[in-house]
């Protein structure tokens, strides 16, 4: 390769976001051998790697959706033995269900763009251009897409041990970082902390959980043309699980705490380990001349030629009631680039 290089288009990330930007630009019509698609591993990035062992909080017809949605991706040529085909539309299922078939996408992508195995650390505005040194090369774009995730929030209580919420979330690694002594401190309300809570009653021995909240459990609710609380309330076997065992009468070892609460510092130090499930930030990527990455809500847009999506960069949505939500999942993505693209094409630099 050339020491420096010019390309219409880099997409950074080879999560599902990422993988639905090089499907959508490919189908728009842009020369595939213009395009770089740029990911230091092209897993599925934290869906395909971190999120394996979550039940799913969105039906399985959706992602059939996401799969056919673009042609590039060549579905229809999808080995008929995945399990992934014979899920029943109407149900969740375990997210590496549907990080098999999703991989299987990203080795049909690979081929027809141009591949960089790194990781950006920074972008430069360069003669009209984008410009990413990578690997002892410099790449130049006329447009960048930033498909880059995100990082679990942290807190910042003084605990001896802090379990990242990855491993809250895969039953076989929880039970293997507790030990039967532990008092496990869970904060947060939402759909991954209550999966942690049930993780940690259902496949650990620990001596006590405490659920440090400050939201009463919000759940999503079918209204026939739309969900209520589409993207922050619980969901499936999840809500479920809520509904029988966290309103009303709480499971033995599990207690339940504001954390405005005047007892807060006398649990708190009871805890010997501590799991953050407060909500997620956009993993850091340093743009020469931007602050902070803003980008308007409803377009992608950060800067001329410079777009973000995925969970880094959600779309937000209000619904009939006036309630506004930042809409993630694999089809949400699809569905915002369908409407974006055609604007994305136009605002290059
Ligand atoms: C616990 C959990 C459960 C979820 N369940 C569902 C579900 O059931 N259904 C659903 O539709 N959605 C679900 N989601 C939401 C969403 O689909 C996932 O969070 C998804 O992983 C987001 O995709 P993404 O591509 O935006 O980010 P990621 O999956 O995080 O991918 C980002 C990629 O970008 C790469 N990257 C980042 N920075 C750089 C850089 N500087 N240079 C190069 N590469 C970089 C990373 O290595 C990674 O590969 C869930 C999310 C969570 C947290």
């Amino acid at each position: 390769m050339d020491k420096h290089q010019s390309f219409s288009w880099a997409v950074v990330g080879a999560g599902p976001a990422g993988i639905a930007a090089v499907g959508q630009l490919i189908d728009h019509g842009v020369d595939p051998h213009t395009i770089v698609w740029i990911d230091p591993v092209f897993k599925c990035g934290a869906f395909g790697t971190k999120w394996r062992q979550v039940p799913s909080n969105t039906l399985v017809s959706l992602f059939h959706k996401f799969f056919l949605a673009c042609k590039a991706f060549h579905f229809e040529q999808c080995p008929p033995d995945f399990a992934f085909h014979q899920l029943p539309p109407d149900k969740t299922c375990p997210l590496y269900v549907v990080a098999e078939p999703l991989q299987w996408v990203t080795e049909q992508l690979k081929p027809q763009v141009v591949c960089v195995t790194g990781w950006v650390e920074e972008l430069k505005l360069c003669q009209h251009n984008w410009q990413i040194n990578l690997n002892e090369q410099s790449y130049c774009f006329k447009n960048v897409v930033l498909a880059i995730g995100a990082e679990p929030k942290m807190l910042s209580y003084p605990f001896p041990s802090t379990l990242s919420l990855d491993t809250a979330l895969n039953p076989t690694k929880l039970a293997a970082a507790c030990e039967s002594h532990d008092t496990i401190a869970v904060f947060g309300s939402s759909h991954s902390a209550i999966l942690i809570l049930r993780n940690l009653l259902e496949h650990t021995s620990v001596q006590k959980v405490i659920n440090f909240y400050r939201d009463p459990l919000r759940y999503a609710v079918n209204l026939g043309d739309e969900i209520l609380f589409d993207d922050t309330g619980l969901k499936g076997t999840t809500a479920e699980w809520a509904r029988e065992n966290l309103e009303g009468d709480l499971p033995k070892r599990l207690t339940r705490l504001l954390v405005s609460s005047p007892d807060f510092q006398k649990y708190l130090h009871e805890c010997t380990k501590v799991i953050y499930a407060v909500g997620f930030e956009r993993s850091y990527l340093k743009v020469e001349g931007l602050d902070a990455l803003t980008y308007n809500d409803k377009t992608g847009i950060i800067a001329p030629g410079l777009f973000g999506i995925g969970i880094a960069f959600p779309e937000s949505k209000q619904n009939h009631l006036g309630i506004v939500e930042y809409r993630v999942g694999l089809w949400k993505f699809m569905d915002y680039l369908n409407k974006i693209m055609p604007i994305w094409l136009k605002y290059s630099l």
